[in-house]
Protein backbone atom coordinates (compact mmCIF):
# COMPACT_ATOMS: atom_id res chain seq x y z
CA UNK A 1 0.00 0.00 0.00
CA UNK A 2 1.51 3.27 -1.30
CA UNK A 3 -0.01 6.38 0.91
CA UNK A 4 1.27 9.51 2.29
CA UNK A 5 2.07 10.39 5.89
CA UNK A 6 0.98 14.09 7.11
CA UNK A 7 3.46 16.27 8.57
CA UNK A 8 3.37 18.17 11.98
CA UNK A 9 1.46 20.96 10.25
CA UNK A 10 -1.21 18.35 9.48
CA UNK A 11 -0.58 18.79 5.50
CA UNK A 12 0.38 16.00 3.16
CA UNK A 13 4.48 15.99 1.63
CA UNK A 14 4.02 17.16 -1.99
CA UNK A 15 5.24 15.52 -4.59
CA UNK A 16 6.14 11.34 -5.24
CA UNK A 17 9.20 11.93 -2.72
CA UNK A 18 6.41 12.36 -0.04
CA UNK A 19 5.01 8.53 -0.70
CA UNK A 20 5.43 6.01 1.81
CA UNK A 21 5.48 1.75 1.21
CA UNK A 22 3.34 0.14 4.13
CA UNK A 23 2.15 -3.19 4.75
CA UNK A 24 -1.82 -3.19 5.72
CA UNK A 25 -3.14 -6.90 6.70
CA UNK A 26 -6.54 -7.80 6.37
CA UNK A 27 -6.20 -9.74 10.03
CA UNK A 28 -4.10 -8.22 12.85
CA UNK A 29 -1.60 -10.38 13.87
CA UNK A 30 0.56 -9.84 17.46
CA UNK A 31 4.34 -8.95 18.05
CA UNK A 32 4.82 -12.82 17.42
CA UNK A 33 3.18 -12.64 14.04
CA UNK A 34 0.48 -14.74 15.09
CA UNK A 35 -2.86 -13.98 14.24
CA UNK A 36 -5.15 -12.42 16.74
CA UNK A 37 -8.60 -13.09 15.53
CA UNK A 38 -9.33 -9.70 14.91
CA UNK A 39 -9.62 -7.76 11.43
CA UNK A 40 -8.24 -4.88 10.44
CA UNK A 41 -10.42 -1.76 8.93
CA UNK A 42 -10.11 -3.07 5.14
CA UNK A 43 -13.50 -3.42 3.31
CA UNK A 44 -13.80 -4.87 -0.10
CA UNK A 45 -15.27 -1.88 -2.16
CA UNK A 46 -15.93 -3.84 -5.33
CA UNK A 47 -14.37 -5.62 -8.25
CA UNK A 48 -12.96 -3.89 -11.44
CA UNK A 49 -15.43 -4.43 -14.07
CA UNK A 50 -12.14 -4.95 -16.72
CA UNK A 51 -12.03 -4.49 -20.79
CA UNK A 52 -9.68 -8.21 -20.72
CA UNK A 53 -7.79 -10.29 -18.19
CA UNK A 54 -11.01 -11.12 -17.04
CA UNK A 55 -10.02 -14.51 -15.29
CA UNK A 56 -7.94 -12.93 -13.18
CA UNK A 57 -9.73 -10.90 -10.53
CA UNK A 58 -9.09 -7.18 -9.38
CA UNK A 59 -10.38 -5.31 -6.87
CA UNK A 60 -11.08 -2.22 -5.24
CA UNK A 61 -10.40 -2.04 -1.66
CA UNK A 62 -11.62 1.00 1.27
CA UNK A 63 -9.19 1.93 4.10
CA UNK A 64 -10.34 2.62 7.51
CA UNK A 65 -13.69 3.88 7.17
CA UNK A 66 -15.14 2.10 9.85
CA UNK A 67 -16.82 -1.27 8.39
CA UNK A 68 -14.39 -3.89 10.77
CA UNK A 69 -13.21 -1.13 13.54
CA UNK A 70 -9.69 -2.53 14.34
CA UNK A 71 -8.98 -2.20 18.16
CA UNK A 72 -11.99 -0.22 19.04
CA UNK A 73 -12.12 2.43 16.39
CA UNK A 74 -12.46 3.12 12.69
CA UNK A 75 -8.80 3.47 10.95
CA UNK A 76 -6.79 0.60 9.19
CA UNK A 77 -3.80 -0.37 10.99
CA UNK A 78 -0.39 -0.43 8.61
CA UNK A 79 3.22 -1.51 9.08
CA UNK A 80 5.77 1.43 7.41
CA UNK A 81 8.52 -0.94 5.63
CA UNK A 82 11.32 1.29 5.60
CA UNK A 83 11.30 5.17 5.87
CA UNK A 84 9.21 7.59 5.81
CA UNK A 85 9.17 8.83 1.73
CA UNK A 86 10.76 5.78 1.02
CA UNK A 87 7.61 4.36 -1.02
CA UNK A 88 8.13 5.13 -4.30
CA UNK A 89 12.12 3.39 -4.33
CA UNK A 90 11.32 0.68 -2.29
CA UNK A 91 8.07 -0.30 -4.31
CA UNK A 92 9.99 0.32 -7.91
CA UNK A 93 13.22 -0.56 -6.90
CA UNK A 94 16.65 1.49 -8.34
CA UNK A 95 18.95 -0.67 -6.18
CA UNK A 96 21.65 -2.63 -8.13
CA UNK A 97 19.08 -5.21 -8.22
CA UNK A 98 16.33 -3.09 -8.54
CA UNK A 99 15.88 -1.76 -11.68
CA UNK A 100 16.70 -5.59 -13.49
CA UNK A 101 13.74 -6.72 -11.83
CA UNK A 102 11.89 -3.98 -12.70
CA UNK A 103 12.98 -4.57 -16.65
CA UNK A 104 12.57 -8.39 -15.97
CA UNK A 105 8.14 -7.10 -15.15
CA UNK A 106 8.74 -4.89 -18.23
CA UNK A 107 10.33 -7.67 -20.32
CA UNK A 108 7.29 -9.78 -19.05
CA UNK A 109 4.52 -7.26 -20.22
CA UNK A 110 6.38 -7.03 -23.61
CA UNK A 111 6.24 -10.25 -24.09
CA UNK A 112 2.44 -10.49 -22.89
CA UNK A 113 1.79 -9.61 -26.39
CA UNK A 114 3.45 -12.71 -28.22
CA UNK A 115 2.10 -15.94 -27.82
CA UNK A 116 -1.34 -15.38 -28.84
CA UNK A 117 -0.45 -14.14 -32.28
CA UNK A 118 0.81 -17.89 -33.83
CA UNK A 119 -2.82 -18.99 -33.86
CA UNK A 120 -4.21 -15.76 -35.26
CA UNK A 121 -2.24 -17.15 -38.52
CA UNK A 122 -5.27 -20.21 -38.24
CA UNK A 123 -7.06 -19.34 -41.72
CA UNK A 124 -10.77 -18.36 -41.46
CA UNK A 125 -12.84 -21.09 -42.74
CA UNK A 126 -13.11 -20.53 -46.97
CA UNK A 127 -16.37 -18.72 -48.25
CA UNK A 128 -18.19 -18.98 -51.74
CA UNK A 129 -17.04 -16.18 -53.49
CA UNK A 130 -19.98 -13.25 -54.60
CA UNK A 131 -21.18 -12.62 -58.29
CA UNK A 132 -20.13 -9.11 -59.02
CA UNK A 133 -23.41 -7.61 -58.28
CA UNK A 134 -23.65 -8.92 -54.94
CA UNK A 135 -25.27 -12.05 -56.43
CA UNK A 136 -24.21 -15.59 -55.16
CA UNK A 137 -22.82 -17.46 -53.97
CA UNK A 138 -21.35 -18.73 -57.10
CA UNK A 139 -19.95 -21.35 -58.35
CA UNK A 140 -15.94 -21.18 -57.08
CA UNK A 141 -14.82 -20.78 -53.39
CA UNK A 142 -12.85 -18.03 -53.04
CA UNK A 143 -10.56 -18.00 -49.60
CA UNK A 144 -9.65 -14.43 -48.02
CA UNK A 145 -5.92 -15.84 -48.29
CA UNK A 146 -5.80 -14.88 -52.06
CA UNK A 147 -6.80 -11.52 -51.96
CA UNK A 148 -3.46 -9.00 -51.28
CA UNK A 149 -5.19 -6.96 -48.78
CA UNK A 150 -5.61 -10.02 -46.22
CA UNK A 151 -1.99 -11.17 -47.13
CA UNK A 152 -0.55 -7.72 -46.34
CA UNK A 153 -2.51 -7.89 -42.70
CA UNK A 154 -1.10 -11.40 -42.36
CA UNK A 155 2.15 -10.03 -43.48
CA UNK A 156 2.05 -7.01 -41.26
CA UNK A 157 1.34 -9.73 -38.01
CA UNK A 158 3.97 -11.75 -38.89
CA UNK A 159 6.60 -8.93 -38.99
CA UNK A 160 4.99 -7.30 -35.69
CA UNK A 161 4.82 -10.38 -33.97
CA UNK A 162 7.97 -12.67 -34.74
CA UNK A 163 10.05 -9.82 -35.27
CA UNK A 164 8.74 -8.82 -31.14
CA UNK A 165 9.40 -12.11 -30.51
CA UNK A 166 13.39 -12.01 -31.72
CA UNK A 167 14.06 -8.81 -29.74
CA UNK A 168 12.82 -10.56 -26.60
CA UNK A 169 15.10 -13.25 -27.07
CA UNK A 170 17.49 -11.23 -27.89
CA UNK A 171 16.93 -9.08 -24.60
CA UNK A 172 16.59 -12.25 -22.69
CA UNK A 173 19.89 -13.48 -23.96
CA UNK A 174 21.79 -10.33 -22.63
CA UNK A 175 20.15 -10.87 -19.20
CA UNK A 176 22.10 -13.93 -19.26
CA UNK A 177 25.22 -12.49 -20.53
CA UNK A 178 24.42 -9.81 -17.68
CA UNK A 179 25.00 -12.60 -15.14
CA UNK A 180 27.70 -15.25 -16.04
CA UNK A 181 29.43 -12.73 -18.99
CA UNK A 182 33.04 -11.59 -18.29
CA UNK A 183 33.41 -8.44 -16.47
CA UNK A 184 33.15 -5.74 -19.72
CA UNK A 185 30.75 -8.29 -21.41
CA UNK A 186 28.49 -8.26 -18.43
CA UNK A 187 28.41 -4.12 -18.30
CA UNK A 188 28.08 -4.05 -21.76
CA UNK A 189 25.03 -5.93 -21.29
CA UNK A 190 23.60 -4.07 -18.60
CA UNK A 191 23.77 -0.74 -20.56
CA UNK A 192 22.43 -2.35 -23.63
CA UNK A 193 19.56 -3.66 -21.49
CA UNK A 194 18.78 -0.25 -20.30
CA UNK A 195 18.37 1.06 -23.63
CA UNK A 196 16.57 -1.60 -25.11
CA UNK A 197 14.34 -2.25 -22.45
CA UNK A 198 11.76 0.45 -23.05
CA UNK A 199 11.26 -0.60 -26.27
CA UNK A 200 10.99 -4.63 -25.19
CA UNK A 201 8.39 -3.44 -23.47
CA UNK A 202 6.36 -1.14 -25.41
CA UNK A 203 7.01 -1.64 -28.90
CA UNK A 204 5.19 -5.30 -28.95
CA UNK A 205 2.58 -3.60 -26.17
CA UNK A 206 2.10 -1.25 -28.93
CA UNK A 207 2.43 -3.67 -32.58
CA UNK A 208 1.36 -6.77 -31.27
CA UNK A 209 -2.03 -5.29 -30.35
CA UNK A 210 -2.36 -3.84 -34.01
CA UNK A 211 -1.25 -7.59 -34.60
CA UNK A 212 -4.53 -8.17 -32.62
CA UNK A 213 -6.71 -5.50 -34.28
CA UNK A 214 -5.81 -6.75 -38.01
CA UNK A 215 -6.44 -10.02 -36.73
CA UNK A 216 -9.90 -9.06 -35.87
CA UNK A 217 -9.90 -7.23 -39.28
CA UNK A 218 -8.58 -10.58 -41.11
CA UNK A 219 -11.83 -12.62 -39.83
CA UNK A 220 -14.29 -9.69 -40.63
CA UNK A 221 -17.32 -9.70 -39.31
CA UNK A 222 -16.81 -12.82 -37.31
CA UNK A 223 -13.34 -11.55 -36.00
CA UNK A 224 -15.98 -9.25 -34.48
CA UNK A 225 -17.85 -11.81 -32.31
CA UNK A 226 -16.80 -14.29 -29.88
CA UNK A 227 -17.12 -17.01 -32.18
CA UNK A 228 -13.19 -16.92 -32.81
CA UNK A 229 -10.86 -16.08 -30.08
CA UNK A 230 -9.23 -12.75 -31.69
CA UNK A 231 -11.91 -10.37 -30.09
CA UNK A 232 -10.57 -11.65 -26.45
CA UNK A 233 -6.50 -11.35 -27.94
CA UNK A 234 -7.27 -7.58 -28.41
CA UNK A 235 -9.03 -7.18 -25.33
CA UNK A 236 -6.37 -8.67 -23.13
CA UNK A 237 -2.98 -7.31 -24.98
CA UNK A 238 -4.78 -3.71 -24.33
CA UNK A 239 -3.54 -3.71 -20.56
CA UNK A 240 -0.04 -4.30 -22.09
CA UNK A 241 0.30 -0.34 -23.11
CA UNK A 242 -0.73 0.65 -19.49
CA UNK A 243 0.40 -1.92 -16.68
CA UNK A 244 4.71 -1.79 -15.95
CA UNK A 245 4.53 1.56 -16.86
CA UNK A 246 2.35 3.44 -19.63
CA UNK A 247 3.66 4.16 -23.18
CA UNK A 248 4.21 7.39 -22.45
CA UNK A 249 6.23 7.31 -19.20
CA UNK A 250 8.49 4.47 -21.65
CA UNK A 251 9.09 7.13 -23.61
CA UNK A 252 9.93 9.93 -21.55
CA UNK A 253 12.54 7.21 -20.13
CA UNK A 254 13.79 6.34 -23.20
CA UNK A 255 14.23 9.63 -24.33
CA UNK A 256 14.85 11.64 -21.03
CA UNK A 257 17.08 8.81 -19.55
CA UNK A 258 18.59 6.30 -21.55
CA UNK A 259 19.94 7.42 -24.27
CA UNK A 260 21.46 10.34 -22.14
CA UNK A 261 23.01 8.16 -19.11
CA UNK A 262 26.81 7.92 -19.04
CA UNK A 263 26.81 10.62 -21.47
CA UNK A 264 25.60 8.89 -24.43
CA UNK A 265 27.21 5.44 -24.25
CA UNK A 266 24.07 2.86 -24.01
CA UNK A 267 22.92 4.55 -28.11
CA UNK A 268 27.20 4.27 -28.92
CA UNK A 269 26.71 0.94 -27.62
CA UNK A 270 23.37 -0.32 -29.40
CA UNK A 271 24.61 1.64 -32.80
CA UNK A 272 28.15 -0.30 -32.62
CA UNK A 273 26.10 -3.52 -32.89
CA UNK A 274 23.34 -2.06 -35.55
CA UNK A 275 26.16 -1.10 -37.67
CA UNK A 276 27.74 -4.60 -37.32
CA UNK A 277 24.48 -6.15 -38.98
CA UNK A 278 24.53 -3.50 -41.28
CA UNK A 279 28.05 -4.23 -42.51
CA UNK A 280 27.46 -7.72 -42.44
CA UNK A 281 24.51 -6.89 -44.82
CA UNK A 282 26.81 -4.81 -47.49
CA UNK A 283 28.80 -8.42 -48.29
CA UNK A 284 25.11 -10.15 -49.29
CA UNK A 285 24.04 -8.54 -53.06
CA UNK A 286 19.81 -8.93 -52.19
CA UNK A 287 20.72 -7.68 -48.35
CA UNK A 288 22.56 -4.30 -49.01
CA UNK A 289 20.04 -2.11 -49.76
CA UNK A 290 18.34 -3.50 -46.83
CA UNK A 291 21.51 -2.26 -44.70
CA UNK A 292 21.58 1.38 -46.47
CA UNK A 293 18.02 1.85 -45.54
CA UNK A 294 18.66 0.80 -41.90
CA UNK A 295 22.28 2.71 -41.85
CA UNK A 296 20.15 6.22 -43.00
CA UNK A 297 17.37 5.56 -39.91
CA UNK A 298 19.97 5.08 -37.48
CA UNK A 299 21.53 8.02 -38.52
CA UNK A 300 17.69 9.95 -38.51
CA UNK A 301 17.10 8.74 -35.05
CA UNK A 302 20.86 9.87 -33.85
CA UNK A 303 19.89 13.39 -35.68
CA UNK A 304 16.79 13.56 -33.88
CA UNK A 305 17.80 12.86 -30.46
CA UNK A 306 20.61 15.73 -30.81
CA UNK A 307 17.58 18.05 -32.42
CA UNK A 308 15.32 17.02 -29.29
CA UNK A 309 17.34 18.34 -26.86
CA UNK A 310 18.97 21.32 -29.04
CA UNK A 311 17.46 23.76 -26.69
CA UNK A 312 18.21 21.64 -23.36
CA UNK A 313 14.65 22.52 -22.00
CA UNK A 314 13.19 18.81 -21.08
CA UNK A 315 9.44 19.89 -21.31
CA UNK A 316 10.27 21.04 -25.12
CA UNK A 317 12.42 17.56 -25.84
CA UNK A 318 9.81 15.08 -24.17
CA UNK A 319 6.82 16.97 -25.64
CA UNK A 320 7.36 14.82 -28.25
CA UNK A 321 8.98 11.45 -26.54
CA UNK A 322 6.17 8.98 -27.67
CA UNK A 323 6.96 9.51 -31.57
CA UNK A 324 10.51 9.33 -30.74
CA UNK A 325 9.68 6.01 -28.70
CA UNK A 326 7.91 4.42 -31.78
CA UNK A 327 11.13 5.88 -34.22
CA UNK A 328 13.04 4.42 -32.41
CA UNK A 329 11.24 0.75 -31.98
CA UNK A 330 10.80 0.90 -35.37
CA UNK A 331 14.69 1.41 -36.02
CA UNK A 332 15.44 -1.41 -33.37
CA UNK A 333 13.13 -3.91 -35.05
CA UNK A 334 14.28 -3.58 -38.67
CA UNK A 335 17.46 -4.04 -37.04
CA UNK A 336 16.46 -7.29 -35.46
CA UNK A 337 14.79 -8.08 -39.04
CA UNK A 338 18.09 -8.24 -40.58
CA UNK A 339 19.57 -10.00 -38.56
CA UNK A 340 17.07 -12.78 -38.71
CA UNK A 341 16.77 -12.20 -42.63
CA UNK A 342 20.51 -12.65 -42.53
CA UNK A 343 20.65 -16.19 -40.59
CA UNK A 344 17.51 -16.83 -43.23
CA UNK A 345 19.14 -16.02 -46.31
CA UNK A 346 21.78 -17.95 -45.91
CA UNK A 347 20.28 -21.52 -45.04
CA UNK A 348 18.48 -24.01 -47.61
CA UNK A 349 15.12 -23.14 -49.16
CA UNK A 350 11.88 -24.10 -47.18
CA UNK A 351 8.75 -22.33 -46.60
CA UNK A 352 9.98 -20.53 -43.61
CA UNK A 353 13.15 -19.03 -45.14
CA UNK A 354 10.47 -17.46 -47.89
CA UNK A 355 8.36 -16.38 -44.80
CA UNK A 356 11.34 -14.77 -42.85
CA UNK A 357 12.33 -13.01 -46.36
CA UNK A 358 9.02 -11.83 -46.79
CA UNK A 359 8.43 -10.23 -43.44
CA UNK A 360 11.87 -8.63 -43.50
CA UNK A 361 11.00 -6.91 -46.74
CA UNK A 362 7.23 -5.95 -45.60
CA UNK A 363 8.97 -4.25 -42.51
CA UNK A 364 11.42 -2.36 -44.81
CA UNK A 365 9.25 -1.38 -47.52
CA UNK A 366 6.21 -0.70 -45.40
CA UNK A 367 7.15 0.02 -41.60
CA UNK A 368 10.38 1.81 -41.48
CA UNK A 369 9.62 4.78 -43.62
CA UNK A 370 6.81 5.94 -41.51
CA UNK A 371 10.42 6.62 -38.73
CA UNK A 372 10.66 10.25 -41.10
CA UNK A 373 7.25 11.43 -40.23
CA UNK A 374 7.40 10.66 -36.27
CA UNK A 375 10.94 12.07 -36.09
CA UNK A 376 9.96 15.31 -37.87
CA UNK A 377 8.27 16.39 -35.16
CA UNK A 378 10.63 15.38 -32.84
CA UNK A 379 13.20 17.39 -34.49
CA UNK A 380 11.34 19.96 -34.64
CA UNK A 381 10.27 20.59 -31.34
CA UNK A 382 6.74 20.60 -32.40
CA UNK A 383 4.39 21.95 -29.94
CA UNK A 384 1.25 21.31 -31.80
CA UNK A 385 -0.03 19.29 -29.03
CA UNK A 386 1.78 21.02 -26.13
CA UNK A 387 0.25 24.39 -26.82
CA UNK A 388 -3.29 23.86 -27.47
CA UNK A 389 -5.28 25.15 -24.32
CA UNK A 390 -7.69 22.75 -22.38
CA UNK A 391 -10.37 24.39 -23.38
CA UNK A 392 -10.00 24.30 -26.70
CA UNK A 393 -10.31 20.15 -26.30
C1 LIG B 1 -5.70 -4.77 -14.83
C2 LIG B 1 -4.67 -3.98 -14.09
C3 LIG B 1 -3.83 -4.62 -13.19
C4 LIG B 1 -2.89 -3.88 -12.46
N1 LIG B 1 -2.10 -4.55 -11.57
C5 LIG B 1 -1.23 -3.84 -10.82
C6 LIG B 1 -0.44 -4.49 -9.82
O1 LIG B 1 -0.53 -5.70 -9.63
N2 LIG B 1 0.41 -3.75 -9.06
C7 LIG B 1 0.52 -2.40 -9.25
O2 LIG B 1 1.30 -1.78 -8.55
N3 LIG B 1 -0.19 -1.77 -10.20
C8 LIG B 1 -1.06 -2.45 -10.96
N4 LIG B 1 -1.82 -1.81 -11.92
C9 LIG B 1 -1.67 -0.34 -12.04
C10 LIG B 1 -0.91 0.06 -13.29
O3 LIG B 1 0.48 -0.15 -13.12
C11 LIG B 1 -1.24 1.54 -13.56
O4 LIG B 1 -2.61 1.60 -13.97
C12 LIG B 1 -0.34 2.12 -14.64
O5 LIG B 1 1.00 2.23 -14.20
C13 LIG B 1 -0.80 3.53 -15.09
O6 LIG B 1 -0.92 4.36 -14.00
P1 LIG B 1 -2.30 5.14 -13.75
O7 LIG B 1 -3.43 4.19 -13.94
O8 LIG B 1 -2.17 5.85 -12.46
O9 LIG B 1 -2.38 6.17 -14.96
P2 LIG B 1 -1.86 7.68 -14.98
O10 LIG B 1 -0.46 7.74 -14.41
O11 LIG B 1 -2.89 8.56 -14.38
O12 LIG B 1 -1.78 7.91 -16.55
C14 LIG B 1 -2.85 8.40 -17.34
C15 LIG B 1 -2.27 8.89 -18.68
O13 LIG B 1 -1.42 10.02 -18.45
C16 LIG B 1 -0.11 9.79 -18.96
N5 LIG B 1 0.88 10.39 -18.05
C17 LIG B 1 0.95 10.24 -16.70
N6 LIG B 1 1.98 10.94 -16.21
C18 LIG B 1 2.58 11.54 -17.25
C19 LIG B 1 3.71 12.40 -17.39
N7 LIG B 1 4.43 12.78 -16.34
N8 LIG B 1 4.03 12.84 -18.62
C20 LIG B 1 3.30 12.45 -19.71
N9 LIG B 1 2.23 11.63 -19.64
C21 LIG B 1 1.88 11.18 -18.43
C22 LIG B 1 0.04 8.26 -19.00
O14 LIG B 1 1.00 7.84 -19.97
C23 LIG B 1 -1.39 7.83 -19.37
O15 LIG B 1 -1.57 7.90 -20.75
C24 LIG B 1 -2.76 -2.50 -12.67
C25 LIG B 1 -3.58 -1.86 -13.62
C26 LIG B 1 -4.54 -2.59 -14.31
C27 LIG B 1 -5.42 -1.87 -15.31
Amino acid sequence: MLAKIPGPDGKLPPGVKGISLFVVPKKLVDADAKLTGERNDVALAGLNHKCGWRGTTNTLLNFGEGKFPARGSAGAIGYLVGQPGEGLRLHVPHDERGPHRRGHGRHHAGHGGLPRQPRLREEPPARPARGPRGEGPIETAERIIEHADVKRMLLAQKSYCEGALALELYCARLVDEQHTGAEDAADEARLLLEVLTPIAKSWPSEWCLEANSLAIQVHGGYGYTRDFPVEQYWRDNRLNMIHEGTHGIQAMDLLGRKVLMENGRGLQLLAQRINATIERAMHVPDMAVYGNALGQALAQVGAATKAAWASGHPAEALANAVPYLQAFGHTVLAWIWLDVALAAHAAPESAARTGRLGAMRFFFHYELPKIGAWLAVVSQRDATCAALPEEAF
